[in-house]
């Protein structure tokens, strides 16, 4: 694939370089990239900023145009979808489905209304003024939708950004910004492309007014140091290690199915993914059946593949964790009950795994493995399975399953973290929803209009009472 260039002041541009792009189907560089480089960087703060006083100021057009873009998105799937898979990995349907997701995005907060607020008198006004320009940095996992997740509250609050995706998929988010080109105002949304160090470059930058990131828990805490620097807003999604909390009533083989691809959907390579199950000893070895079941039938190949169901893990690095994670528990005694082992063929593919006899203290369950390998941790006691369940520096969100919703609701409430699902995972991720992570699992949310709300400052108006 050819023909990848940033979108700086409405413009195509190249980068000052480029780098390779790979297929983690096949492990083989597929394309290039622009390598943005600090002067292009500065070009593009300086659309942004430039941009910034006119597109503020008219909402009505903002909304339009917003709902331009979710229209051109769709009508681009066709081109975008088959570019996310080549380089993310994700079967074509799934890539068809994440960009339906971003138009989604656009769409609500094009149609949202926003209720004046005033004070309980009537005398003063409280607006929410946009910031100004948002640095904005994706993860590989769901380049198209979580950078719409930034792009449709960010621009509709009347901010204008700079968007950097990972260099791992760097492709889609560019090929977006070419779409989105035609729509937006010169500077509104600018794309650049770079490896690891320009997004540090676009942290300590002294434009940007507010730093929205979404990926990993320790490049979020570097984020947050560099944003201390000048005192820029930062909404910080990060990593998980989401507990599912199985009840005694439950029935293994019916929860088994939505249980296994609330672990195993994308890869694994989800941030709210279920990362760990706690299930009582009475119903252990048949939920870990029922789950290995499941994982012994996926279809697991090229994401271009009629019927994939599962791609290949998106890089070599995380291929090597997720390896060297089910490694460390098979040695230290926990089973293969599905799964164990890479699967023999180029490319980034591992059998999707289930561990039993793995517990807290081994590092899979202590730590976020974002990929295709699940722990099933046997517990005797409810109360201690809630507390080994909390006991992470994560918080992102989690779930219960019982047919009791009461009793389920109960333990949710025991559960430190920014959304409980019950009986399902993760069901609350919608556009008019708040999501975010509590602990070290992030900062602020996104969504709905609490989403927002992160992208504007208060101001208050008190009018001439005289
Ligand atoms: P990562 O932290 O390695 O990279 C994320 C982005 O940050 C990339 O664009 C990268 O180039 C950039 N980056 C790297 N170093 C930087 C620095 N010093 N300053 C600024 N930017 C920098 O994460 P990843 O491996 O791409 O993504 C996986 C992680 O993302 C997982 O932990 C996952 O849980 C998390 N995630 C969280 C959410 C959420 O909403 N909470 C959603 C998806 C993924």
């Amino acid at each position: 694939m050819t023909g990848f260039a940033m979108t700086v002041d409405g413009a195509a541009v190249p980068g000052a370089g480029a780098f390779d792009v790979v297929d983690p189907a096949t492990g083989e560089v597929f394309a290039q990239a622009p390598d943005c480089g600090a002067d292009r960087l500065d070009q593009a703060m300086a659309a942004a900023s430039a941009a910034f006083p006119a597109w503020r100021r008219d909402e009505k057009r903002r909304r339009a145009l917003l709902r331009e873009a979710a229209d051109a998105l769709r009508a681009a799937a066709g081109r975008l979808a088959p570019i996310l898979t080549a380089e993310q990995g994700k079967p074509l349907k799934d890539a068809h489905r994440e960009i339906a997701t971003a138009v989604t995005w656009l769409r609500y907060y094009a149609d949202l209304d926003l209720p004046r607020e005033v004070s309980q008198d009537g005398s003063a006004e409280v607006i929410r003024r946009p910031l100004g320009v948002v640095a904005a940095i994706t993860p590989w996992n769901f380049p198209i939708a979580l950078a719409a997740w930034k792009i449709a509250p960010a621009l509709r609050a009347g901010n204008t950004m700079v968007l950097k995706p990972s260099p791992y998929t760097p492709l889609t988010t560019l090929a977006m910004g070419e779409t989105l080109r035609a729509i937006l105002p010169p500077g509104v949304l600018n794309v650049i492309s770079g490896r690891d160090p320009l997004g540090a470059l676009m942290t300590a930058h002294p434009v940007p007014r507010k730093i929205s990131f979404t990926g990993s828990t320790a490049t979020g805490k570097r984020v947050a140091a560099a944003a201390a620097e000048d005192l820029k807003r930062v909404t910080l999604e990060l990593g998980g290690n989401d507990p599912a909390i199985v009840l005694d009533d439950a029935d293994p083989g019916q929860i088994a199915d939505s249980l296994f691809w609330s672990a195993f959907a994308n890869n694994g390579q989800v941030c709210l993914a279920v990362k760990r199950v706690y299930a009582p000893e009475r119903l252990y070895a048949d939920l870990v059946e029922a789950l290995a079941a499941r994982a012994r039938s996926v279809r697991v190949d090229a994401g271009t593949a009629e019927g994939a169901q599962l791609g290949p893990i998106n890089n070599r690095p995380q291929y090597e964790r997720v390896a060297g994670l089910v490694g460390d528990a098979l040695d230290r005694g926990a089973t293969a009950a599905a799964g164990g082992r890479p699967i023999d063929r180029p490319g980034y593919f591992y059998q999707p795994t289930i561990l039993s006899g793995a517990s807290d203290g081994t590092r899979i369950v202590d730590e976020e493995q974002f990929g295709p390998a699940l722990p099933v941790i046997a517990y005797r006691d409810l109360g201690e399975a809630v507390e080994r369940a909390n006991g992470t520096t994560y918080g992102l969100t989690a779930s219960v399953w019982s047919p009791d919703p009461d009793r389920a609701a109960r333990v949710a409430a025991e559960l430190d973290c920014g959304q409980v699902s019950i009986n399902a995972h993760g069901r609350g991720v919608r556009p008019d929803l708040p999501f975010g992570g509590h602990k070290w699992s992030g900062l602020g949310v996104e969504n709905g209009p609490w989403g927002l709300y992160g992208y504007t400052e208060l101001q208050v108006l008190v009018g001439n009472e005289s």
